[in-house]
């Protein structure tokens, strides 16, 4: 069986409590990390400032492994621990000069909780922790201030009764407002000593009567009292969810930190405060916070009074979150302290303040980051008594990374580590302004970030049509099908009734960059009558709407934005992040528009030019359903005819945008059904437009109609069944590609992409007919251009025969990743949004696996292929196009994997620029280490084979190639 390692270390010995005295207390061994998961993160920072010499008021942290153990002893406190806990109790109360439970002068501590990671407001903390009906005078004579003393006494009854006798704290609530109309006080601070003694009388008999015994009045009672629910609020409903939504382990624990008390609430020379040593918002090197005079910790967080900013208004940029603080609050008139008049904490105490400056910077040079700092003020005299790393938004962590470097506190590749790549989609997208008044209509899942108002309409033609008429517009739909790509082309968001994060609509939208919003149940759409109602509103064709794809919210009217800026920060950032990732980074794009989309956002080619969607454009699709539809070969080619030029233009532009950057187009992909006609009036359009009568088209629809179109007539069958489709195609590349060399003088590098191939076979009988077509038109136009051929991986047997494929004379592979994880776990994305949320509340699934790769199954069949491909011709180029080459974590395994690119939607192509710099910061490449093949797209001569032995004589180490 196995030993619990920590049972074992359970002996008389062990350490479970390390105090903390000032710099010469000793830290427990182990680097930073380890202390943080031995101390939680707020012991082991308390105890690191004490070692820099800052000033904290001494204390002791009960490890996180008691916590385990009281969880694994059916909650009973370790051996040892209260004796190890009175000897470090001994050294605070030395260094105070004060002794717990004492009535002379007593010593009060707080019990603060703290994970390894902090949860905020998820566990407890009591303060003022000692007080009692004797001790009372002990702390009245100390600091000859009554009020004072009866206001602490107060508040510790309030705190001790919630968190560790578990009565509701709107009982003592109750009592103190009742207490304060009575006196005719506006708040806490107006209450006198004799008012506060009357409120512990009221407080006492509500503790008396809820839980049936008199409040604790000894200390060590108190103490035990207060570890104990610490250590019991890990496992209180918050923190359990709070963990779960998080992904923190249960085996974690708490720590707990006894601290002697510092005091904001002694008078107007105290106050209490918390501090961004940045501003976390912007990222503005400011001392950004907020303070509190004459109060104690939680009233800051608590919000019933208002704090005033740190810095003085007008410094700089001190961003204050509540207005009330500079104006002439009705409250403000009432007192005549500074606080009320809301002074900064700048201009109130100028002495602490230039300390707090010291302090900060001390603390970030000492952390090299952003720090969140909880402090107190006792008589004019600072206290620290929290620091951590601070929260900030994506603008913000891009410029403090780029000012650390700038003040040589980090190096580049820290800067870039520093900033989490998913945050840039903040970014990248409008949003609304946070201060906007909003008018909710309804709510549905989040599906693409972004902002968006425009007008109304419910179908895709409505959305074309007042597109082109200059107008913006929000197309909602019970749910999407590949027939409104043009509306949700021309419109400027989607709204779907239905699906889910992975539907069509999300899908499509994702790519788009577009805001979307899907599975807004509590939204109808009528589609008869053309409204939109939810939350008691209706909106009609033509209303105004605005949908924030980010939060999933829709709302009426049209609501200000902002809009997003590429910083030269954020360029700066890039560039780094540029110099120190292994793979490159290309798009997806079907369009010139996507093409330049893309190459603003840094892409370096293009992964995936999907050209079906260039035929579901309405002025082209009747082309396409009458080549669909055609009886023959003959009335095909007629109709392939007509779709050459626009296919040829469509190339021609995107080689133009892509200025000799590779370009990946993939032959025809899609089920035909996908194109096909289905109401009688398309019918009647096609059977005018293509001679054939009417009712032949509708007996051929009929015959085309698939039981599984998924794994139906698509990809690379098409071109089998249909080879004049795909000679069209191949067509239409190579002429743009001539064309475009004729314009200017340089060749586009086309990589032309065969779809949905199971095995070598499918591969080279394609393989040939490409090669074909190309003589025929090298032939006809008296010229050649270089090119490439390779295909899809997407289905797992071609998966396993991907070294044959390779000898085939496939030039590269593109992992296509959605169908590749449809196929190999038998999963329909499109069908996923029943059960997927089962599996996830389940954790059978970690993870979506449309969203993230599953890098054990689908992750591997890509190993598997990379080993095979490359092992049958090492200079293979290997890219992945799938949803998943946008996503963080799933970019870090395809870097691991040794693929050469990563593809995505264009706005997606700097966060897989900066994922993929993370990925090559923190590992290894295989492929890292291997030659630099040459560029063969150069010297192409239409035989692969000859080619590569010229290419494979040449080995240059290096550690970038071209992809
Ligand atoms: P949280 O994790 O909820 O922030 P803390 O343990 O940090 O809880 O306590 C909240 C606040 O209580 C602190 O920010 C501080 O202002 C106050 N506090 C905690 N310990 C002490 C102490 N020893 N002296 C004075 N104030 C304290
Ligand atoms: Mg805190
Ligand atoms: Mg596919």
């Amino acid at each position: 069986m196995r030993q619990n390692p920590n049972r074992k270390q359970n002996s008389p010995k062990k350490q479970w409590v390390f105090g903390f005295l000032g710099g010469l207390s000793r830290l427990p061994g182990g680097d930073g990390e380890s202390r943080v998961h031995l101390l939680g993160g707020k012991g082991a920072h308390l105890m690191e400032m004490c070692k820099l010499n800052l000033p904290v008021p001494p204390g002791l942290v009960i490890s996180t492994e008691a916590c385990i153990s009281y969880y694994e002893n059916q909650k009973k406190l370790p051996q040892n621990l209260t004796a190890q806990v009175a000897q470090a109790l001994a050294g605070v109360e030395k260094a105070t000069g004060k002794k717990f439970g004492d009535a002379g002068n007593p010593l009060l501590v707080s019990v603060r909780s703290g994970a390894r990671v902090s949860m905020p407001g998820m566990m407890d903390t009591v303060l003022n922790l000692g007080l009692n009906d004797q001790t009372i005078f002990g702390l009245i004579k100390a600091s000859h201030n009554e009020r004072f003393a009866y206001d602490c006494y107060r508040r510790f009854i309030q705190m001790y009764s919630s968190v560790v006798l578990g009565i509701d704290h709107h009982e003592f609530e109750q009592i103190l407002d009742h207490h304060k109309l009575s006196a005719n006080a506006a708040r806490d601070t107006d209450l006198t000593a004799a008012h506060l003694k009357a409120v512990i009388l009221d407080y006492k008999k509500v503790v008396k009567q809820k839980s049936g015994r008199e409040f604790p009045q000894s200390a060590q009672d108190q103490l035990w009292g207060a570890v104990k629910a610490v250590f019991d609020s890990w496992h209180n409903n918050r923190a359990k969810t709070y963990r779960k939504i998080h992904g923190i382990p249960e085996e974690w624990g708490t720590a707990v930190t006894v601290q002697a008390m510092v005091f904001g609430n002694l008078g107007d020379d105290c106050a209490t405060g918390v501090a961004f040593t940045r501003n976390p918002s912007t990222g503005e090197k400011l001392l950004y916070g907020e303070y509190l005079i004459n109060a104690q910790g939680e009233d800051v967080v608590a919000g019933i009074r208002t704090p005033q900013p740190i810095l003085k208004s007008g410094s700089g940029g001190a961003g204050h979150t509540s207005s009330a603080a500079n104006q002439d609050h009705p409250l403000a008139k009432s007192k005549k302290t500074l606080q009320a008049k809301g002074f900064s904490m700048q201009e109130s105490m100028p002495k602490v303040f230039a300390e707090l400056q010291r302090l900060q910077q001390k603390l970030e040079r000492h952390y090299r980051d952003m720090q969140d700092i909880e402090f107190t003020i006792e008589r004019g005299k600072l206290y620290l008594l929290q620091t951590r790393s601070g929260k900030r938004t994506a603008a913000a962590s891009i410029k403090i990374a780029v000012d650390m470097v700038k003040e040589k506190l980090i190096s580049q590749k820290e800067a870039v580590l520093r900033v989490d790549p998913q945050s840039l989609d903040q970014l990248l997208h409008p949003r609304l302004d946070p201060d906007a008044k909003k008018e909710l209509v309804g709510r549905g899942l989040p599906a693409s970030p972004g902002a968006a108002s425009g007008i109304l309409v419910f179908s895709a033609d409505e959305a074309e049509d007042l597109t082109h008429r200059g107008q913006d517009v929000i197309l909602a739909r019970q749910e999407t099908s590949p027939e409104d790509i043009h509306g949700m082309h021309s419109a400027k968001g989607i709204i779907t009734t239905r699906g889910g994060m992975t539907s069509h609509a999300a899908v499509v939208a994702r790519g788009m960059g577009k805001p979307c919003i899907v599975g807004a149940s509590s939204l109808k759409i009528d589609y008869a009558s053309a409204t939109l109602s939810g939350n008691g509103v209706i909106l009609r064709k033509g209303d105004v709407i605005t949908m924030d794809g980010a939060s999933g919210e829709v709302m009426r009217g049209s609501i200000p934005m902002l809009r997003p800026e590429m910083t030269a920060d954020f360029a700066t950032l890039m560039r780094w992040a540029d110099g120190a990732r292994y793979m490159k980074i290309r798009a997806n794009a079907d369009t010139p528009e996507d093409a330049r989309a893309a190459r603003k956002f840094g892409a370096e080619g293009i992964g995936l030019c999907r050209t079906e969607h260039m035929f579901f454009d309405t002025s082209r699709i009747a082309a396409m359903r009458e080549m669909i539809l055609a009886e023959g070969p003959e009335q095909r080619k007629k109709a392939l005819a007509k779709l050459l030029p626009l296919q040829k233009s469509d190339f021609e532009g995107i080689a133009k945008e892509m200025q000799g950057l590779p370009i990946t187009i993939r032959l025809l992909d899609p089920p035909l059904h996908e194109f096909l006609p289905h109401a009688d009036a398309e019918i009647e359009d096609v059977a005018r437009s293509s001679g054939i009568p009417a009712h032949l088209l509708r007996e051929r629809v009929h015959n085309l109609r698939e039981i599984n179109p998924m794994l139906g007539l698509r990809g690379c069958r098409l071109g089998i069944v249909y080879p004049e489709i795909y000679a069209m195609q191949v067509r239409a590349i190579l002429e743009a590609g001539i064309e475009v060399k004729k314009k200017t003088g340089k060749s586009p590098q086309f990589e032309i992409m065969v779809p949905l191939i199971s095995g070598e076979q499918e591969f080279s009988f394609l393989k040939r007919m490409i090669l074909q077509t190309a003589d025929a038109v090298f032939k006809e136009k008296n010229t050649k251009i270089p090119y490439i051929i390779g295909t899809m991986i997407e289905l797992p047997r071609a998966a396993l025969r991907a070294g044959q494929i390779a000898l085939e004379g496939c030039e590269f592979f593109s992992f296509g990743t959605n169908d590749l994880t449809q196929t190999a776990m038998g999963l329909s994305r499109d069908d996923a949004g029943s059960f997927l949320p089962e599996y996830e509340k389940y954790r059978l699934f970690a993870k979506d696996p449309f969203v993230s790769l599953d890098q054990e199954g689908v992750g591997e069949l890509v190993q598997v292929a990379v080993d095979r491909g490359r092992r049958a011709s090492a200079d293979l180029k290997i890219g992945i196009c799938g949803e998943h080459g946008g996503e963080p974590q799933s970019v870090e395994f395809f870097h691991r994997s040794g693929l050469d690119y990563v593809s995505c939607s264009p706005y997606r192509v700097p966060i897989a620029r900066l994922a993929a710099a993370h990925a090559a910061i923190r590992h290894k490449s295989i492929r890292a280490t291997k030659t630099k093949p040459k560029a063969r797209i150069k010297s192409r001569a239409g035989n692969v084979r000859v080619m590569k032995k010229k290419t494979g004589a040449k080995k240059q180490p290096s550690l970038r190639r071209a992809a």
